[in-house]
């Protein structure tokens, strides 16, 4: 079974610039050949979609998701629900993902529960990524398992919480044994102004997990815990709200990604308006989000600045965002100094070198066949995110 796109335009964010005029013939879930409209190699009996009007994007990449939870002003307490419950939420968040052009998940976070397909007790994100494999209705996870924490950084139950630097290296390695990809540290501590870990306690886990094989992640919304991980050289932080120039530095030497989630303080800011919630709401609640939002596009502005690997996520249910919310993030990005292509490049081909998969977020002849259409350009304006007209999956 064969598909031809007819006449559409490319964006692959690697330039500003749109390829026009361009057919695409898809067989077999892999891409064929990409021609000029105007010199097509015969389709045989392809069916063919008459694209015209229409953008190609690649299949893009949220780096920054948390499958079992749906998000919203209510997001902490939603991770208390049952596990049934939260395997309700993935299924949802798995159409709202695939149908606004996400292909790939990274799960940063889940709670670790008793599974009620299988009977293990892990992180639920693994089952699903195991479960969904190979259907193209369904993203393709990489998933950290749960969050490594300090004990009371965050409410309990929700994450995998460690009293001292000997439970954090057992706790994290735990997680590669249920059968993470990669790991997940967590290094706000109760206390902002200071991390909840060494550099030499984190960089006692990151050496253990590289040995594994896998890489680490971490959490780092104050600029504590980001000294730390850059002093540590994990392999990404996530977040990155209050970055200085020597963090940015560190970063770009050491090859350390940021993964911005800027979305969040977009979607507390509409909660300003939508909520009674106090912290939200209120004067000074809407103030102190407003300067939030400011230090962060501040920290994005240096790091790309500084040349870091940078790529986007939503936190989608670990946050208040929502799993087809993507868009946003790109559109925050581009407030924040990026280039639109540049922004794309967050979602699509660089967030798949910050996964290790050379084919997400990219569209080449032989390649997998995952790709979808919007209107409008989104080289020049984020907005065509949001205009999804169809998505083509290889499966
Ligand atoms: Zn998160």
């Amino acid at each position: 079974m064969s598909t031809l796109y007819r006449d559409a335009a490319i964006a692959d964010g690697r330039s500003p610039t749109l390829r026009l005029g361009m057919s695409v013939l898809v067989k077999g879930g892999v891409i064929e050949w990409i021609r000029p409209a105007d010199s097509e190699e015969d389709p045989g009996d392809a069916e063919v979609i008459d694209a015209g009007g229409a953008t190609i994007v690649p299949g893009m990449v949220d780096c920054h998701s948390h499958l079992t939870l749906p998000g919203g002003s209510h997001w902490i307490a939603r991770g208390n629900d049952t596990p049934e419950q939260l395997l309700r939420y993935a299924e949802h968040n798995a159409k709202l993902q695939t149908n606004s052009g996400v292909r790939w998940a990274r799960d940063v976070g889940a709670p670790v529960r008793e599974d009620p397909f299988d009977g293990r007790k892990r992180a639920l994100s693994l089952g699903l990524r195991d479960r969904w494999h190979g259907h193209a209705d369904y993203p393709y996870v990489r998933a950290a398992g749960s969050w490594v924490t300090r004990a009371s950084s965050i409410p309990l139950g929700l994450a995998v919480e460690a009293e001292n630097a000997d439970e954090l290296l057992r706790l994290t390695l735990q997680q590669l044994d249920d059968g993470a990809d990669f790991v997940k540290l967590y290094l706000d501590g109760p206390d902002p102004n200071t991390a909840p870990w060494s550099a030499d306690e984190v960089r006692r886990v990151v050496a253990a997990v590289h040995e594994r094989g896998a890489k680490v992640t971490a959490h780092a919304g104050r600029l504590s815990g980001s000294r730390v991980c850059a002093e540590a050289s994990v392999d990404c932080i996530e977040h990155g709200f209050e970055l200085d120039e020597d963090c940015v530095r560190l970063m770009a030497e050491r090859g350390i990604a940021l993964v911005s989630t800027l979305s969040v303080l977009k979607s507390w800011m509409t909660f300003g308006q939508t909520t009674t919630i106090e912290r939200f709401a209120s004067p000074e609640g809407r103030k102190r989000v407003a300067d939030r939002w400011e230090a962060a596009r501040s920290s994005v502005k240096l790091a790309h600045a500084a040349g870091v690997l940078l790529g986007g996520g939503t936190d989608f249910g670990g946050g208040s965002g929502r799993a087809n919310h993507l868009a946003w993030e790109v559109e925050a990005l581009t407030e924040s100094g990026l280039q639109p292509w540049e922004a794309l490049a967050a979602v699509t081909w660089k967030a798949g070198e910050i996964l290790d998969e050379p084919e997400a977020g990219r569209i080449s002849e032989g390649g997998r066949a995952d790709f979808f259409l919007v209107h409008g350009d989104p080289l020049s304006d984020p907005s065509a995110l949001w205009r999804v007209w169809r998505v083509a999956w290889a499966g």
